[in-house]
C-alpha cells in the first residue's frame, strides 16, 4: 500500500541537500532524479563513478521518511563498505543501519526491531539478505502498513553477466517488483554500455523506469597511456614526480605481480599495501581499512579491489597491465578524483599485454560468439592505447557520447592533447615483418616468437639466428634502420588488428592470418605514434621530502597551510575515535575552505560546502578552537 497523491517539492529536496549534506547545489542531473524518485517514480541512473549517485537515493529516502512513508532499502553487494556508508550518514544526522553477516544475531534483531518501529530512514543490505524469506516477511509487514518507501539497487550492473561483477543473487531481486507493487525502485550503476544497460532493464523489470544518463566525462582526470619499458620504474618515477604522499591505486594482472610491485614501492619508501583475492580475508579487510583510513596509502591490487570504494581523494589510478576492455579501464580509472580535484589516470602497456589478453580470450572455454564480442572490446581498448588524438574523445565516443565537435576536439587534459605525439608510417616495417614470418615458415616449416623475428629483420646474428640458418633468408637484415622499439610497436599494431596471430599453444610463436595479405599488398596503412618517453615533469621535487608534506587542494598562504595542517590533525583524531575514515568527517576540500576563511565565529562557517546542520552542531566549536590556536 502506498500513498499516491504525494507531492514532494523541489524546495523540499533542495532544503535537505543544504541542511543535511551542507552542499549548496545539486550536481548535473541529481535534482531531476531526486525529484522524480521522491515522488514515487522508478528510475535507472547511469552516472560515472564520482558523479554523486548516493545523494540520488539518500535525499528521496529522507524526504519520503519525513513525509511518513517509512524506510528505504539500499541493496548493495559491498558488505565490507556498509559500516562506513552508514557511519557517514550518522555523521550527517541521518538514521541509518545495515544488516549483513558481520552482525551478531542479537545485533541484527535490534536493527530489525528499530526498522519495524519506524526509526530507520535508510537500511543497507546485501541482495541475498533482501530476498531471504525471513527478511521478506519483515518487508511484508512494513508494506502492509505503508511503511516501505523505496528500493535503491546500487551497483546494478551486477545483474548482468556481461560485466566482471556478475552476481546471480541480483537476479532474484525481481521479487521486489512482484511483491511490493507501487514501491518505487531505482537501479544505479557506473557501467554504461548498451548490453549491460539492456540487461539491467530486463532483469530487474525496469522497462518503464525513467532513464537518467549523465555525461560520463570526468574532466578533472588526466589520462596518460605510455609504452612500457621498465614499467615498475616508470611507475616509481610517476609517483615520485607527481604524487608524493598521495593516495593512489595501482592495478596489476596477477597476484604475484601485485606482491612484487607492492614490495618494490615499499622499498622505495612509498606507503604501499597489496590487495588480491589470494590474501586471507582478514588481511584484505585490514588493508582496505588502512587505505580508507590512513592518509597517502598506495594500494597495489588486482581488479578484485575497488568496487564501491568511495574514498574521494584518490589522486591517481595506475595500470601496470592493460585491462580487458574500456569498461573496465574506465571504471577503474574513475576511482580517481571523486572529489572533483585534479587526478591522474596512468597506464603502461606493451606488446606482451596485447599477446596476453588475446591468449586469454582464445583459451577461454566460452563460445565463439562470446569470444568475438570480447575481442571486439579488446580491440577498442587497443585503439585507445595506440590513439594519437584526444583520449577523452575516444573514451567518451565508446560510450556513445560526443565531446565538443567530435574528432577534432582537444580536451587539453590528456597526454595526447598536452604533448601531441609524432606519427610515423609503419607500413613498410609491417610488410618486412610479415614477409619475414612468411619466409621462416617456408624455409623451415617452423614458427618463431617476436624477438627472433625482429632479430632477423634487424640483421642480428644471434646464436639462435645462426643455428637455424636464418642469416640466409632473403629478409635477413632488410630492416636495419628500424629500432627494436619501432618494430615492437608495429608488431603490437599488427597483432591488435589481427594481421599476426600469436599461438599460445606453441610458445607464443607468430603466424600469418587472412588479414596479413592486405597489409603485405600495401592495401592497409599502419600508422604509429612515435615512441615518446614520459615528458620530464617541470615540477621539481618538493622541498623537505621525507618530512610530512602538506598539500592543500586550493591555494593557501603560509598561515592558511598551518591551519589546514592543524585541521587535518584534528580530523584524524575524530576519525579514529569514531572508527571512520577521515573524509567521512570532512573532505579535504571542506577543511581547506575553512583554513582559507579563517573563521572567528559560527557565522563565518556558514555556507562552506560540506558542513551540514548536524556537523555544524557537532564540530563547529572544535573547528573554531583549532583554527584559532
Ligand atoms: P558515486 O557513488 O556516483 O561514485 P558519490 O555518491 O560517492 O559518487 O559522490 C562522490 C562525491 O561527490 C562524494 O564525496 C559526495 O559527497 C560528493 N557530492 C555528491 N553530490 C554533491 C553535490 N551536489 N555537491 C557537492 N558534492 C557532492
Ligand atoms: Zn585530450
Amino acid at each position: 500500500m502506498i500513498a499516491t497523491d504525494l507531492s514532494i517539492s523541489s524546495q523540499t529536496c533542495h532544503a535537505i541537500l543544504q541542511e543535511v549534506f551542507g552542499y549548496p547545489q545539486f550536481r548535473g542531473p541529481q535534482q531531476a532524479i531526486v525529484e522524480h524518485v521522491a515522488n514515487g517514480g522508478d528510475a535507472l541512473v547511469l552516472m560515472p563513478t564520482g558523479g554523486g549517485k548516493s545523494l540520488c537515493y539518500q535525499i528521496p529516502a529522507i524526504a519520503r521518511q519525513r513525509a511518513g512513508l517509512g524506510v528505504s532499502i539500499v541493496v548493495s553487494p559491498l558488505i565490507a563498505l556498509m559500516h562506513d556508508q552508514v557511519g557517514a550518514l550518522h555523521e550527517a544526522g541521518v538514521s541509518a543501519a545495515f544488516l549483513n553477516s558481520t552482525l551478531s544475531g542479537e545485533e541484527a534483531y535490534q536493527v530489525e526491531q528499530s526498522m519495524l518501529r519506524g526509526d530507520i530512514t535508510l537500511l543497507y543490505a546485501a541482495p541475498e539478505r533482501v530476498t531471504n524469506p525471513r527478511f521478506l516477511a519483515l518487508l511484508d509487514s512494513l508494506y502492509e502498513r505503508g511503511q516501505l518507501s523505496l528500493f535503491a539497487i546500487d551497483e546494478a550492473h551486477c545483474v548482468s553477466q556481461w560485466g566482471h561483477d556478475f552476481r546471480p543473487e541480483y537476479r532474484a531481486l525481481t521479487v521486489l517488483h512482484e511483491r511490493y507493487a507501487g514501491v518505487p525502485r531505482m537501479a544505479l550503476t557506473a557501467t554504461a554500455d548498451d548490453l549491460t544497460r539492456a540487461d539491467i532493464l530486463e532483469r530487474l523489470q525496469l522497462q518503464d523506469a525513467q532513464a537518467f544518463v549523465s555525461s560520463f566525462d570526468r574532466p578533472n582526470i588526466r589520462y596518460t597511456i605510455v609504452e612500457k619499458r621498465e614499467a615498475v620504474q616508470q611507475l616509481l618515477r610517476f609517483i615520485e614526480r607527481e604524487h608524493e604522499g598521495d593516495a593512489g591505486i595501482v592495478y596489476c594482472q596477477s597476484r604475484k605481480k601485485v606482491e612484487d610491485v607492492a614490495q618494490t614501492l615499499v622499498d622505495a619508501g612509498i606507503h604501499a599495501l597489496p590487495y588480491h583475492a589470494g590474501l586471507d580475508s582478514r588481511v584484505r579487510q585490514d588493508h582496505q581499512n588502512r587505505f580508507l583510513r590512513e592518509e597517502g596509502v598506495v594500494m597495489v591490487a588486482t581488479i578484485a579491489f575497488g568496487m564501491g570504494i568511495d574514498k574521494p581523494d584518490v589522486r591517481f589510478v595506475a595500470h601496470l597491465d592493460m585491462p580487458k576492455n574500456i569498461e573496465g579501464y574506465y571504471q577503474e580509472t574513475g576511482r580517481a578524483g571523486r572529489d572533483g580535484l585534479p587526478a591522474y589516470a596512468w597506464m603502461g602497456y606493451g606488446l606482451q599485454d596485447v599477446v596476453n589478453q588475446r591468449r586469454m580470450i582464445d583459451e577461454s572455454p566460452a563460445g565463439e560468439e562470446f569470444k568475438q564480442a570480447l575481442r571486439g572490446k579488446l580491440d577498442a581498448l587497443l585503439g585507445l592505447a595506440e590513439a594519437t588524438d584526444c583520449r577523452r574523445v575516444r573514451l567518451l565516443a565508446y560510450f556513445g557520447e560526443q565531446l565538443g565537435d567530435g574528432p577534432t576536439y582537444r580536451c587539453q587534459n590528456c597526454d595526447n592533447c598536452l604533448n601531441p605525439p609524432d606519427i610515423w608510417d609503419g607500413t613498410d616495417a609491417a610488410r618486412k615483418l610479415l614477409s619475414t614470418i612468411y619466409r621462416i615458415q617456408q624455409s623451415s616449416g617452423m614458427s618463431f616468437g617476436a624477438g627472433h623475428v625482429m632479430d632477423i629483420v634487424r640483421g642480428k646474428t644471434t646464436e639462435k639466428v645462426t643455428q637455424h640458418g636464418h642469416t640466409t633468408l632473403s629478409t635477413f637484415g632488410i630492416g636495419t634502420d628500424f629500432s627494436e622499439i619501432q618494430l615492437r610497436g608495429v608488431l603490437r599494431q599488427l597483432i591488435a588488428m589481427g594481421a599476426v596471430a600469436v599461438d599460445a599453444q606453441a610458445f607464443n610463436t607468430l603466424q600469418l592470418t587472412e588479414q596479413s595479405r592486405a597489409v603485405l599488398r600495401g592495401e592497409v596503412q599502419v600508422q604509429l605514434r612515435e615512441s615518446v618517453s614520459t615528458p620530464a615533469s617541470r615540477k621539481s621535487k618538493r622541498p623537505g621530502a621525507g618530512s610530512a608534506v602538506v598539500k592543500a587542494p586550493i591555494a593557501l598562504d603560509g598561515d592558511g597551510l598551518v591551519r589546514y595542517a592543524a585541521l587535518k590533525a584534528w580530523r584524524a583524531e575524530v576519525a579514529r575515535e569514531h572508527n571512520l575514515p577521515a573524509y567521512v568527517i570532512f573532505h579535504d576540500a571542506t577543511l581547506a575552505a575553512i583554513a582559507k576563511r579563517a573563521p572567528q565565529t559560527l557565522d563565518d562557517l556558514q555556507g562552506i560546502s560540506g558542513i551540514g546542520a548536524k556537523k555544524l552542531e557537532a564540530y563547529a566549536q572544535e573547528v573554531l578552537r583549532v583554527v584559532n590556536t
